[in-house]
Formats: C-alpha cells, sequence, structure tokens
C-alpha cells in the first residue's frame, strides 16, 4: 500500500502566514553564500543542506490520511480538512466523476476529523459509491449532525453520491478492500478508536491519532504493546512536547517521548509523529522531531526504530 498524509494538524487548521514566509526567506538568505547560488546545481546542493523547516511546511490542514492498496482500492482515515485537496485531485481522473468507489475509516467525530467531508467533491457526484466504517455505530447520525441547516447548506443526505454504512465491534477483524482491519479504543475525551490495517502479505500499517498515553498508562501498557506490535508504520499522537503533556491531563494527546518508549517497547519499525499542535510553526516541528531523535538515540540507541515526522504530501509505501 501507499500512504499519503493530506492533513497532519490536530484540534484546527492553522494556515501558514506571509511572516511566517518572510522568515523562511530571510534565515535561507543569511545562510547562503555567494558560492551557493552561482547555478542552478550549486542552488540545489545548498538546499538540500537547508533544515525541512526552510525548504517547506508541516502544513495546516487537519486529520486526513489516503490508504492506496496494491490493487488501487481507495481508503480514507478520517475526513480533516486536508481530505479537500484529495478530492480536488481524484477529480482530474474520469472514474471518480460518477465510477468511483471509497471506503472511509473514522476514528472519532471530531470536528477535526470530518469537517473536510462536505468539500469532498467525489461525495457530491451521483453514482460514486462511499462505504463509511467506524467502530461507532452511530457514525451516520453523527455525520448529519454536522450537517443541518444552521450549520452548512447542503444536508449530509443531499450529497449525491451512494453512501452506506459499516460497523465493527473493537478488537474483531473486518475485511474490506482487499485489507484486514482490527481496531482498539484509546483514552480520549468523547472516545476514539485506532485502527490497525493489514495487508495480505501480512505488513501492517497502525494509525493511533487523539490518543492519550502518559506516564500513568505506562502501567497497563501490555495490551497495547500486544495490538502495536511489530507494526511496519506506526502513526501515533504527538500533538504535545514531555513538559506540555505533564500540563494537560485528560486533554486527549501524547508527546513525542511517550510514542518513541511505546514503539520501542512494541517493536515497531517507523513511528510516524502526527496531530500536530496548531500553534506550532514549522520551526518548533522541526525542533519536535530533532528532539524526538536524540531521545529515541538515549533510550534505545541500537533499536532499529526510525521516527518521522507527519508533513502534507508524505508518501510512504508498505
Ligand atoms: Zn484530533
Ligand atoms: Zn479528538
Amino acid at each position: 500500500m501507499k500512504i499519503t498524509f493530506w492533513g497532519v494538524r490536530g484540534s484546527v487548521g492553522s494556515g501558514i502566514t506571509k511572516s511566517d514566509v518572510e522568515k523562511k526567506i530571510r534565515r535561507t538568505l543569511e545562510l547562503a553564500s555567494p558560492a551557493d547560488i552561482l547555478s542552478p546545481e550549486s542552488i540545489d546542493r545548498f538546499m538540500a543542506t537547508l533544515p525541512f523547516s526552510l525548504t517547506g511546511t508541516y502544513g495546516g490542514n487537519t486529520t486526513c490520511v489516503e490508504i492506496r492498496t496494491d490493487e488501487d482500492k481507495l481508503v480514507i482515515v478520517d475526513a480533516g480538512t486536508g481530505l479537500r485537496r484529495l478530492g480536488m485531485l481524484l477529480m482530474q481522473e474520469a472514474r471518480w466523476r460518477g465510477q468511483g468507489e471509497m471506503t472511509f475509516f473514522f476514528t472519532h467525530s471530531h470536528w477535526d476529523h470530518i469537517q473536510g467531508l462536505m468539500f469532498f467533491p467525489p461525495i457530491l457526484i451521483p453514482g460514486n459509491k462511499v462505504k463509511i466504517v467506524s467502530c461507532f455505530k452511530d457514525i451516520e447520525e453523527r455525520l448529519k449532525y454536522q450537517q443541518v441547516r444552521t450549520h452548512f447548506p447542503i444536508t449530509f443526505d443531499e450529497m449525491a453520491a451512494e453512501k452506506t454504512f459499516d460497523h465493527f465491534e473493537e478488537g474483531q477483524w473486518y475485511e474490506t478492500d482487499g485489507l484486514k482491519v482490527t481496531s482498539k479504543m484509546v483514552k480520549h475525551p468523547g472516545g476514539c478508536y485506532s485502527y490497525k490495517f493489514v495487508q495480505p502479505d501480512g505488513k501492517a500499517f497502525i494509525f493511533c491519532s487523539d490518543a492519550e498515553f502518559n506516564m500513568e498508562s505506562m502501567y497497563n501498557i501490555e495490551p497495547y504493546i500486544e495490538y502495536f506490535q511489530e507494526a511496519d508504520i506506526l502513526v501515533f499522537d504527538t500533538q504535545y512536547t514531555f513538559e506540555e503533556s505533564l500540563q494537560k491531563i485528560d486533554w486527549g494527546h501524547s508527546s513525542a517521548s511517550i510514542a518513541t518508549d511505546i514503539a520501542i517497547k512494541s517493536n515497531v519499525k517507523k513511528l510516524i509523529l502526527f496531530h500536530h499542535d496548531p500553534s506550532y510553526d514549522d520551526d518548533k516541528m522541526d525542533a519536535v522531531t530533532m528532539q524526538a531523535l536524540k531521545y529515541k538515540d538515549m533510550m534505545a540507541p541500537n533499536h532499529p526504530l526510525e521516527i518521522q515526522t507527519a508533513f502534507e504530501g508524505l508518501t510512504l509505501t508498505l
């Protein structure tokens, strides 16, 4: 499968500002020497030395991750504002203009995970088939509630694609689009489910956002270690720094250090830091990434765990 990140922010969208862009340009110019800008090749070499925060941005859209299976089936996890851009891209292909089929998994129904749905053009097109799956039995009512007339001009039922709903219980195995899927409830206000997607060759992708793990949860971590065991890719909620997580108990999110501890204990191959705080700019996200890498090297220098921070447009292959 290919996994593409369309929205990586938590809580609320947070676009980049003019002063953010100016800061990037100014710092880049300060770092450049005359030799760095002599030719397109020397510029390429110079750009390759810059931190991610100067050449790009982690992105401001909220949670949306695309899974494209090896059989080209489309599975989407959550429908935050990042979904809009995916929808626009899909509409360039003829099949999504009336013959497309896709499956959504919803972890929970906080705004930052559902708000992009009505801005997703394929769901407005008659003929497209949209299957909506969640461990929450009432996901249909929750999504309809988002689009009552006082909040949005088009109701959920007026979106013209054929929409069907499916549900499975936590811990059961559910099969769709050539994948086996199971789930586990995580601590979060109102509840939230993590989903594990296993492809036919046994490789596993786990999505675990909006999940609070703290020092206290480490005393009863075994069931989760079993669930995360040997995942090839684990996307994990790391909204806060460790210091903030100590102050924001019960806010429903974790830190990169707890995520790293859990990933090491579970022998995860690749950990993806996700659900970035809307107040963190690109500089801060670079710092969070560096801190996580240092922490991993300190705690388990010989463990092969890889750590990467999610950004909009990141694609991983499993
Ligand atoms: Zn969230
Ligand atoms: Zn949430």
